[in-house]
């Protein structure tokens, strides 16, 4: 018998997922060590932020790296 790869379920609930995703408005962060970017929700980073001290920037995990990642918004695109 033939394999076949199919989508499951979750694999579409997934896709349908993040389209909803994008009606949040996404925030880019940039590695630091590895220079990948990831997009994170706006709520999320929110949600960071208010452990923060004054002028403290909201750091995240690489998912690539496991490095830090940083908002990348002041960094302009060529
Ligand atoms: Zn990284």
């Amino acid at each position: 018998m033939a394999k076949k790869k199919e989508l499951d379920d979750s694999e579409i609930d997934a896709l349908f997922d993040f389209d909803e995703m994008e009606e949040d408005e996404m925030i880019t962060f940039r590695c630091i060590d590895c220079g990948r970017e990831d997009e994170v929700p706006d709520f999320v980073v929110d949600d960071f932020s208010f452990d923060l001290g004054e002028g403290e920037e909201v750091e995240t995990v690489c998912p690539f790296c496991n490095g830090t990642m940083r908002k990348a918004r002041d960094v302009q695109r060529d």
